[in-house]
């Protein structure tokens, strides 16, 4: 029961493995930020507990949720891919139907009404691949919300896109020339940013990672999807999922699909980190091969470090889930073995991805692929009457480029060199 009896699905006080008091989860978690930013978490943590009980919040967030988002989005029977494989029945939790592609919008959109409710009228964000700076200039442009994304400047060279459609959604993409001009030195201006701005402005975190109450937080925006996934399944098949599976980069799309399951213990939950080249070869985005406890960007969980301790180089042919930490729900359901996490290779992906595609007709995201991935090896082992759930947490258009680098078409290459030498 909620504390209101408003949403009666999702008191996050007594959910199962809810954060503490201080946002922990067991061991992990936490609010290691500077001391400056503390009345900003303060006010957030208000904010967001003072929504949970109000039935206008709600209401609103359902709205948004229906006519913007696009939610529900579908639960498909993939019939051709349980065919081939011969084993369980594979169902998809489409994500990448929701606007913008992907899962994130459902967050962004939780924060951005936050955001308003707190009085805060300019948001800022961090980006490094540049699609949770797009999913945030989205809702800043929605909600009126000035908007400022960090990015590395190496960054904003490779992802050129996704800087062009933050630009045209109104936003201000700052290019963050110091350190390795990556992602861990884009988290840093955003943060300096925060604090001298912390008054007038909200920092719209992108996962369920960083200083409480952000993981608790968006742990609730993006329960929808589990929910959803619930009811549809229930519909099509009378009873629960016997797997869920989902990509694990910080660990929002995974969180969303699990959390209505963790009490079914009937339910296998696993999550997929990114194999990169192979775990052997060190190039990979896998914590829980490898990762060591540590307590960076505010919140103390796994983390990928190198032999000075410092956030290691990671590497994933998919850049959501290309990040050194790993949201603290995490390992805290890794280290009780709740969830059971494995991982898949670049190679494993592209091979996902390109069957998912010519059997049902459906382009996922190198990110979701992972998921795939694991499904196409797990369904033949299974009996027929079994069931799985992947969440595919986005749609594929955005990774083009990288499809056509590493599926060697070199006619779309060619196609680039001429298309840029006409029109510039
Ligand atoms: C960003 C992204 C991810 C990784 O983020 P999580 O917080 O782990 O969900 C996965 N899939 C897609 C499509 C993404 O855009």
């Amino acid at each position: 029961m909620s504390r209101s009896g408003v949403d009666k699905r999702f008191d996050p006080t007594t959910r199962p493995y809810a954060a503490d008091e201080g946002g922990h989860y067991g061991p992990f978690g936490g609010r290691y930020s500077p001391e400056v930013l503390m009345p900003a978490l303060e006010e957030l943590e208000a904010c967001y507990r003072s929504a949970l009980d109000d039935p206008q919040f709600h209401a609103d967030l359902e709205k948004v949720r229906r006519t913007f988002i696009g939610r529900p989005t579908p639960l498909y029977f993939c019939e051709n891919l349980t065919r081939d494989l011969g084993g369980a029945k594979i169902y998809l939790k489409n994500e990448g139907l929701a606007h913008t592609g992907a899962h994130k919008i459902n967050h962004c959109v939780g924060q951005a009404l936050l955001a308003k409710r707190m009085g805060k009228r300019r948001i800022i964000a961090e980006t490094g691949a540049g699609q949770h700076g797009v999913a945030t200039a989205t809702v800043c442009a929605r909600f009126g919300l000035e908007c400022v994304i960090y990015m590395g400047a190496i960054d904003m060279a490779r992802q050129r896109p996704n800087v062009f459609w933050m630009q045209q959604l109104g936003a201000e993409v700052r290019p963050v020339e110091f350190g390795g001009k990556r992602l861990k030195d884009a988290v840093n201006a955003a943060l300096k940013d925060w604090i001298t701005n912390v008054g007038t402005t909200h920092y719209l975190i992108g996962s369920c990672l960083g200083s409480h109450p952000f993981p608790e937080m968006n742990r609730f925006f993006q329960s929808v999807v589990g929910q959803e996934i619930r009811s549809q399944l229930d519909d099509a098949e009378g009873r629960l999922p016997d797997y869920v599976i989902a990509c694990v980069g910080g660990g929002s799309n995974s969180i969303g699909a699990f959390d209505e399951f963790l009490a079914e213990r009937s339910v296998k939950l696993i999550g997929v980190e990114a194999g990169g080249k192979g775990i052997a070869s060190g190039s990979h985005a896998s914590r829980f091969a490898g990762g060591r406890l540590g307590v960076v960007e505010g919140y103390k969980s796994y983390w990928l470090l190198d032999q000075h301790g410092q956030v290691a180089d990671t590497h994933s042919i998919s850049a959501g889930l290309d990040y050194a930490g790993i949201g603290p729900l995490h390992a805290l359901l890794h280290d009780e073995k709740r969830v059971e996490y494995t991982s898949a290779t670049d190679e494993e992906v592209l091979a996902a991805f390109q069957r998912l595609a010519r059997t049902e007709g459906v382009f996922s995201a190198l990110e979701s692929a992972h998921a795939v991935a694991h499904a196409i090896r797990l369904a033949p082992t299974l009996p027929r009457d079994k069931i799985i759930v992947v969440n595919l947490s986005g749609r594929g258009e955005k990774d083009i480029f990288i499809l056509a680098k590493h599926l060697a078409d070199t006619t779309f290459v060619e196609f680039l060199k001429d298309y840029l030498s006409e029109t510039t």
